[in-house]
């Protein structure tokens, strides 16, 4: 009787509001929410992040799916829609040292309608405006990684790219919270960030795992910035993992499958727990470049790839448009006496935003605009 009655006890927790955090563990189908676990190291359950300090703006409002500091995932309302990508495309290749991923960005599985209609339920909670765009993905990140000794912290933005063809980026959203908690996806976990560009926050059911449904170890499901593999869910002996099995990078070492070969090797793993990805880079990320859009034909507008020529800039990771585009940019760079890379970030996705550049370069806006403009006349 009394096992009844605290299995009721349990039910009410677990089934209706009022959600809490109660005594058992946290309850079945919820988790905590990851507010304000932003760490300025390594740490367990936390995100060691490089950005700290937050300005961006999120979703309009958290719904009754979260209440008390634990949010209930099943609870939460998904972007509607079926929109299928038939040209989406990825390849992977191993060039020497390097493991290059080429992907126009759009993933292998349907995605919801975006931006957000009015007439979705979720519109109420998340109005995002932006629209699924093509882009051009070229990453070249260590074939055979090793761990740096000293973990580094992730960045906004893409943290690694899955093998459905999208971006991963970490937990958080633009202003800093527990991005799967309050941002409202589709089915597969994924939406749209300003450039256009598809990604996700944590695991989504749309990756092809299917070790992992068959009760043993997951899957490898993407690639790290720092060429370490992420896995699905699940561990070796198909258990769903949780932050307490990995390290404070999110990640352990055990036998995987890796390139075709069983051999012991670090890995993450994604979880149901915050922060649902990689908490720091086990070995020495790459600098992703901001998303580039393969449409907008103004600072970076880039082209079809010829036959043989690959998708996206010859250096970049991310394509930076045509040679002559990025001809352009090395020169107003090196005349702003700033690197390329840097220079892009600070403009960030199309259209340029040189108040921003101005702002994170330091450099009279007007200056950069003339530079820009000028080397892109060829003057
Ligand atoms: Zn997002
Ligand atoms: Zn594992």
């Amino acid at each position: 009787m009394k096992f009844k009655t605290l299995w009721s006890a349990c039910a009410v927790v677990i089934g209706l509001a009022p959600l809490t955090a109660a005594a058992h563990d946290v309850g079945v189908g919820l988790q905590l929410l990851g507010d304000g676990k932003i760490s300025r190291e390594p740490k367990v359950g936390y995100l060691f992040a490089c950005q700290t300090v937050f300005n961006g703006r999120g979703a309009e409002r958290i719904g009754p799916w979260a209440q008390n500091g634990v949010w209930k995932p099943d609870a939460k309302p998904n972007v509607k829609g079926a929109v299928d990508w038939p040209n989406a495309t990825i390849t992977l290749t191993v060039e020497g040292a390097q493991r290059v991923v080429r992907s126009n960005g759009l993933p292998n599985h349907p995605t919801g309608l975006f931006p957000i209609d009015k007439a979705d339920p979720a519109y109420k909670f998340d109005r995002n405006p932006n629209a699924i765009a093509e882009q051009n993905v070229l990453l070249r990140i260590p074939a055979q990684p090793i761990a740096s000794g000293r973990p580094s912290c992730a960045p906004m933005g893409m943290i690694g790219f899955a093998l459905t063809g999208a971006a991963i980026f970490n937990a958080l959203d633009a202003v800093g919270r527990d991005a799967p908690a309050y941002e409202i996806q589709d089915v597969c976990s994924g939406h749209p960030e300003r450039g256009g560009t598809y990604h996700y926050h944590d695991y989504s059911s749309c990756m092809i795992d299917a070790s992992g449904k068959a009760g043993r170890h997951s899957d490898l499901v993407g690639y790290a910035l720092d060429g370490f593999g992420i896995f699905g869910p699940k561990g070796d002996r198909g258990q769903r993992m949780k932050n307490t099995d990995l390290d404070a990078c999110h990640g352990h070492t055990h036998e995987i499958q890796w390139d075709g070969q069983r051999r012991p090797m670090y890995h993450y793993h994604f979880t149901d727990e915050y922060p649902y990805s990689i908490g720091c880079f086990n070995g020495t990320p790459i600098k992703a470049p901001p998303p580039s859009p393969v449409a907008p034909a103004n600072l970076r507008p880039t082209i079809a790839p010829g036959p043989g020529q690959p998708v996206g800039g010859p250096q970049g990771q991310i394509g930076t448009g045509n040679a002559r585009d990025q001809a352009a940019l090395a020169a107003a760079a090196k005349e702003l006496g700033v690197d390329v890379d840097t220079l892009l970030i600070a403009i960030g996705p199309p259209p340029p935003n040189f108040a921003q550049a101005s702002r994170d370069l330091g450099i009279l806006e007007a200056r950069i605009r003339e530079v820009i403009q000028r080397a892109r006349a060829g003057r």
